[in-house]
């Protein structure tokens, strides 16, 4: 059913499914049972969008499994800002809703970085990051967000809002942000401030 997914689909729904589970690994209303599926998710999506953008049937399949697994977490859990800020996005600007996600998530990792425990370590993990064994926090939280820069990159997703987000938009935007269901499970709390600072990072 999948195999006729053009490249830029695959890579725009396959990088929503990783917001979904990391989102909801670091949500306020984490818990272990999610914590296992949304680790799970990070792990078989990082293994696997590569192979499935090249729609290569082991990458399909490892996909398919990631982003249903990512799906049971955070409907039972929630999601954050990332989310909160996609959304605008995409009703303002037609932009697909994994790609909005997608561009928003280093972002957003780094804003809520300092909310997460010992969290982005276990992100990183996941990700196949090799030797976070040996790195303190900070060094583990930069590498969690550089690999999910990284797959972003691979799979063509832009890394910033250049070209999609006017700025004077951005007041309308983070007001909507911050009135939208996902933002309250964010594990940083953040103002209508907060997130203009975070669109305006971004072009
Ligand atoms: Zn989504």
């Amino acid at each position: 059913m999948m195999s006729s997914m053009p490249p830029r689909l695959t890579a725009a729904t396959g990088m929503d499914a990783l917001t979904h589970a990391i989102e909801g690994y670091i949500t306020k209303g984490a818990c272990p049972m999610t914590d296992m599926m949304h680790l799970e998710a990070i792990r078989l999506i990082s293994a696997n969008l590569r192979d499935a953008v090249k729609n290569k049937p082991s990458g399909r399949a490892g996909m398919a499994l990631g982003q249903y697994i990512a799906g049971m977490g955070f409907s039972n859990v929630g999601l954050g800002v990332d989310h909160s800020m996609a959304h605008g996005l995409s009703a303002l600007y037609n932009t697909p809703h994994g790609v909005a996600c997608a561009i928003l998530l280093p972002t957003a990792m780094k804003f809520n970085a300092s909310k997460t425990g010992k969290r982005y370590i276990e992100i990183a993990k996941a990700m196949g990051v090799k030797g976070v064994e040996k790195m303190d926090l900070a060094t583990a939280r930069k590498a969690a967000i550089a690999a999910v820069e990284k797959l972003s990159k691979d799979v063509g997703i832009p890394a910033n809002l250049k070209g999609i987000l006017k700025k004077e938009d951005v007041p309308f935007l983070a007001k909507s942000a911050y009135a939208d269901a996902c933002r309250p499970g964010n594990p940083r709390d953040c103002t209508v401030k907060e997130i203009e600072k975070l669109y305006l990072s971004l072009i």
